[in-house]
């Protein structure tokens, strides 16, 4: 509470919140929580991807961590805060200064000392241990902060969602053994739940891939949202769910047919699938694409084969080439010319360059595919008769697909990632040598994981899947207050007394503001309807009597009563929080 209790002077009043609640969304928000927040004053965007908090805004944050606080505690994870700062030569022992890409944020100091803004901590927080636990008998050991973050992103967009400075809540794990590690994975696994549950947020745990952070296990905690970047895969029966840069299939067997004699045919100014499937009047099934790609980490030009209807997964591609996906892009008209192709006509047959081939397109029959030449395709073409390449899953998985561990169709949904978990192993440990010695005095890497919570991502989070036409439906538990006391008429002297009356019995045990404002009271209730605060008690006509208006924020019901019910019912409520 920021008040001394029972005293007029510091009541929570609204006149003096620095409330600064908009009419109109501003322009650059696309999504309703971006909207509401700048909206409801609880966050002010200062450049692109970088936010700050108002009293309002901060509160709910402070909340989320609080929760967050709770339960990385009674997992046993102790909190430190480490800086932002860090030097390079702790990213060059990792092998990450030159692989993260242009998102990390790099600077050189006053003494041509090279730095970066972190956007992750693997290289501080083993550095520490390394330096800090030398026996065994400190691990394991699980240590967290709720700090800064800052990360470049090429479109910072949607406000808290993809931010260029935001707050994360990230923990790493330190195990003797494999074994541990495992039990290390699930304590953070189910202290996840436990925190987007008690935010009151309907999410799925998916299993991911571990992108720039490395490793060889990981999930994401996806809040479900339509609005969400990420795709997702799940399967009803069994409970497989993935994210669809991770999710793999189960490949329907197609009979081999016999194979035909390659054909070339004029297909002039078909390039896409959808014109060349028209144009020969064939099933896109019956096709193939031939994607090219500039890999920019291995500077080399390379060619992805899916099907027609397919899509390529290019963190999948990613991975079988060892590249980084901010280092990856599709090759321009230009390098498609220098390899002897044409833009809409390119195909796997005679190319000169590293080409990879989806398992599923290895197992076609006769197939139609772009022939390298201006206004030609090639019919009949067979994986092994008519071109070679390395066989990999390749393909973006999508609904209907068969479930990898059952068989039965798959559906798909969209989501937000409001934290992901890794198993690392000893992707650090080892080139940074955090090692401990074992009972025969060896030393040996320690076994890590790390653990991120997207904190303000998560805020925001709450805001996309708790508001309505009129704004932001706090859960109580994060709201930034949990009552506001509106009298009508604040010159009126019965409601006066009887707001302060309220006032003086709710905030000995909840949090309340009172909103003396001299404003009309319909845009006394649009502003707190807009903020969220879950109850308001309205004191009006009847004040004298000691009859209030009691409004519940989701739903936004009324109903009169004694304002001692009205009281009891908030305490009642928070009770139970
Ligand atoms: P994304 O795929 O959305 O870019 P990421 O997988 O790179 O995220 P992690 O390295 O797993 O992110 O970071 C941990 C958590 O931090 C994420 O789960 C997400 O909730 C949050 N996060 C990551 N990038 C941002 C960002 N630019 N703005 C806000 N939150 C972010
Ligand atoms: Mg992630």
């Amino acid at each position: 509470m920021f008040y001394e209790k029972g005293s007029a002077k510091e009541i929570m009043k609204a006149s003096k919140m620095l409330i600064s609640t908009l009419k109109e969304a501003p322009q650059e928000a696309k999504i309703d929580s971006h909207v509401l927040l700048l909206r409801a004053g609880m966050v002010k965007n200062q450049v692109a991807g970088v936010y700050q908090f108002l009293p309002l805004g901060l509160r709910v944050l402070q909340k989320v961590e609080k929760i967050i606080r709770q339960e990385m505690d009674n997992a046993g994870s102790l909190e430190i805060l480490c800086s932002a700062l860090q030097p390079k030569e702790l990213w060059e022992e990792s092998g990450r200064w030159n692989k993260y890409g242009p998102d990390l944020m790099r600077f050189t100091d006053r003494h041509e000392r090279d730095f970066c803004l972190g956007p992750t901590h693997e290289e501080i927080f083993t550095d520490l241990v390394r330096n800090l636990v030398k026996s065994s008998k400190s691990l394991p050991l699980n240590l967290y902060q709720i700090q800064t973050k800052y990360r470049d992103e090429v479109r910072p967009r949607f406000g808290l969602m993809r931010s260029r400075e935001f707050i994360m809540k990230d923990a790493y794990s330190f195990d003797k053994d494999e074994a541990g590690l495992e039990a290390s994975y699930q304590l953070m696994y189910d202290t996840y739940t436990k925190i987007f549950t008690r935010l009151g947020l309907h999410f799925q745990p998916v299993l991911a891939d571990t992108g720039n952070i490395g490793g060889n296990g990981s999930h994401q905690f996806m809040a479900l949202s339509d609005i969400g970047e990420s795709e997702i895969v799940y399967c009803d029966s069994c409970g497989y769910a993935a994210d669809v840069e991770k999710a793999t299939d189960q490949l329907i067997e197609l009979p081999k047919e016999k194979e035909l004699d390659l054909e070339e045919v004029e297909t002039p100014n078909q390039r896409t699938i959808e014109e060349i499937t028209k144009f020969l009047g064939i099933d896109a099934k019956k096709t193939a694409k031939t994607l090219i790609y500039h890999d920019y980490a291995n500077e080399k030009l390379v060619a992805a084969v899916v099907r027609g209807d397919r899509e390529v997964n290019e963190i999948k591609l990613v991975n079988v080439l060892n590249s980084n996906e901010n280092y990856l892009e599709l090759a321009t008209d230009e390098e498609i010319r220098s390899i002897g192709s044409y833009h809409g006509f390119v195909g796997p047959v005679g190319l000169n360059i590293e080409v990879y081939v989806d398992l599923e397109v290895a197992q076609m029959s006769n197939f139609v595919v772009g022939a390298n030449k201006l206004n030609y395709h090639l019919k009949n073409v067979n994986f092994g008769k008519d071109f070679k390449g390395i066989v990999k899953d390749l393909k973006k998985v999508q609904a209907n697909d068969l479930c990898p561990v059952c068989g039965k169709p798959l559906s798909q949904e969209r989501g937000i990632e409001v934290g992901q978990i890794f198993k690392l192993q000893t992707k650090y440990s080892l080139p940074m040598n955090c090692v401990y010695t074992n009972e025969e005095g060896k030393n040996v890497p320690m076994v890590m994981g790390c653990y991120g919570i997207g904190v303000s991502r998560t805020l925001q989070s709450i805001v996309e899947q708790y508001h309505d036409e009129a704004g932001i439906c706090w859960p109580l538990n994060v709201a930034p207050y949990h009552v506001v006391i509106v009298p009508i008429n604040y010159a009126d002297e019965a409601q006066k007394d009887l707001a302060e009356k309220l006032y003086e019995e709710l905030s000995k045990s909840v949090e309340v503001v009172l909103d003396d404002r001299n404003a009309k009271p319909g845009f006394k209730f649009k502003d707190w309807e807009l903020i969220g605060i879950p109850y308001m008690i309205i004191c009006g006509k009847r004040s004298a009597e000691g009859i209030v208006e009691f409004k519940v924020r989701a739903g936004l019901e009324k109903s009169e009563v004694e304002y001692s019910k009205a009281i009891q019912n908030v305490i009642e409520a928070v009770k139970h929080i």
